[in-house]
């Protein structure tokens, strides 16, 4: 252990000793690491599937894997103090299940039901209180991080390891291991009522979103873009009682119901995950599939076929589009316009985001060139790529223009120098430096850009 800072602990006896049972799992990794001698890459192996788009041929497949499978614990929910203790592989469905009865939940819910909250952090996260709060991330206190060398860290936003706090987002694993993380709980009611405004321009649409986040008078905002034309802006609130409910878990599709209601209630946690089944891209896609298997084929279930299956199912020639761009809320307009002329896949699927911290794992440059208080995330799912063309090439192109960027967790084609133009490479090094000088865990290039690719 060689650190000064004092990690949050659990006030409760029953929190004592999930804490101590966490300790020795920690020390078991961390003496794997210690001991390890190779300095060929190494992966992680954790319970639930991985929620980042399936590639046939990701050398992760063939790393040498470091077992994380038991780090999936719920240490300590302390409604008092709002916090909530727990290890990286603890699924958000389990943790909305564990809090809400006590009147919480995670802040920023992914719509994924096993997303983990360390995949949240180290890949990415966004909902529909993201136009409050950011990221996930941006709503944990404390990680608890095992280095290359098997060494034990506790990082805050404002301690020693300030730095490997902030370089844990969005790193996708090539920082460190997060083994504990601590974060903040909102106050949650039993229902969700939605209100679904419709747009027939971008600029009425733009002009609601600004207002309603400058007036934070809603809880929830996010929105499904139909066409140019026809724009849904999906605004709620946490209520104690609704007249009904619905749930988008079997044969109705969330999406379609955007365009075709004015309103609607949920319990929280099916608004939680009214989009499991897909956010725009639904399966099984047809009535008679979701009537027969929709019940049973959640975004687990067919990620984990897809994974199983990926020699057959996919493709890494010319892979359908899935990808979060995100983009200053004052380029927008400019981008939609130049999408709709230049792919025109509908629906995409909008969510503000708040500027709430400028990230240290991108350039400087990047938020040098962006006085905007507001992201906006255009999810593009499941979109067929015309023959000749690649899109994703040509969206990374696109968002460089336009000062916004592309998440990794899909098909990723920058060259190395560019790449480094949009991500921090000083403050990866100097993070790498003190956490993985051996790069056993790749670098953040390398592993979404080439590893990711099977072109190592
Ligand atoms: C179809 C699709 C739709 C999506 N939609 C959304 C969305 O709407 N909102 C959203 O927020 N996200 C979305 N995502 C992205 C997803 O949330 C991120 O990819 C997230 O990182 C996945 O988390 P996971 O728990 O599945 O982790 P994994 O996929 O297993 O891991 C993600 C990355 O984090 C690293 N990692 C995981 N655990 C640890 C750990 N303990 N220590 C260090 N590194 C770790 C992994 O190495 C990997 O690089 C979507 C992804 C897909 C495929």
């Amino acid at each position: 252990m060689s650190t000064t800072t004092t990690p949050h602990r659990p006030t409760t006896a029953n929190g004592r000793a999930r804490d101590a049972r966490h300790a020795s799992k920690v020390a078991r990794v961390a003496r794997q690491l210690r001991e390890r001698t190779s300095t060929a890459p190494l992966s992680r192996q954790k319970r639930v599937v991985s929620h980042q788009v399936p590639k046939v041929h990701d050398r992760k497949h063939l790393d040498e894997k470091i077992d994380l499978n038991d780090l999936d614990e719920v240490i300590e929910i302390d409604p008092e103090r709002r916090l909530c203790i727990a290890e990286p592989g603890v699924p958000f469905c389990r943790l909305v299940e564990q809090t809400l009865p006590l009147g919480f939940v995670p802040i920023v819910v992914p719509e994924l039901k096993t997303i983990t909250i360390g995949g949240a952090v180290a890949g990415c996260s966004i909902e529909s209180m993201s136009y409050v709060h950011g990221g996930f991330h941006d709503t944990c206190v404390e990680y608890e991080i095992i280095t290359a060398k098997g060494e034990v860290l506790t990082c805050t936003p404002d301690n020693e390891h300030s730095l490997v706090f902030q370089m844990m987002h969005g790193s996708f694993g090539t920082v460190g291991i997060l083994s504990r993380l601590v974060f903040r709980l909102v106050p949650a009611k039993p229902f969700v009522h939605l209100r679904h405004e419709t747009h027939r321009s971008i600029d009425s649409y733009l002009e609601s979103i600004r207002s309603h986040f400058e007036r934070r008078d809603v809880d929830f905002m996010d929105g499904i873009i139909h066409s140019n034309s026809h724009l849904v802006l999906c605004v709620g609130d946490f209520v104690d009682s609704a007249p009904y409910t619905n749930r988008y878990d079997w044969l109705k599709v969330y999406y379609r119901s955007t365009a075709e209601r004015t309103e609607d209630y949920f319990r929280t946690p099916h608004y939680f995950y009214r989009y499991d089944q897909g956010v725009t891209n639904v399966h099984p896609k047809s009535f008679l599939g979701r009537l027969v298997l929709g019940k049973f084929l959640g975004s687990s279930e067919i990620l984990r076929l897809a994974e199983k299956l990926r020699w057959l199912l996919l493709s890494d020639d010319r892979p359908d589009v899935t990808v979060d761009t995100f983009l200053p809320f004052s380029r927008l307009k400019e981008f939609l316009e130049w999408y709709a002329a230049d792919y025109n896949h509908y629906p995409l699927w909008c969510v503000p985001y708040r500027r709430v911290h400028d990230y240290e794992w991108m350039a400087d440059s990047f938020w040098k060139g962006m006085s905007d208080d507001l992201l906006i995330d255009i999810a593009i799912y499941g979109g067929k790529q015309p023959p000749g063309r690649n899109v994703y090439r040509e969206l990374e192109k696109k968002l460089q223009e336009l000062n916004g960027i592309k998440t990794l967790i899909s098909y990723n084609y920058y060259p190395e120098d560019e790449f480094w133009r949009i991500f921090h490479r000083e403050n990866f090094a100097k993070v790498k430096a003190l956490t993985d000088p051996d790069n056993i865990f790749r670098d953040l290039y390398q592993k979404t850009c080439k590893a990711a690719m099977g072109r190592e």
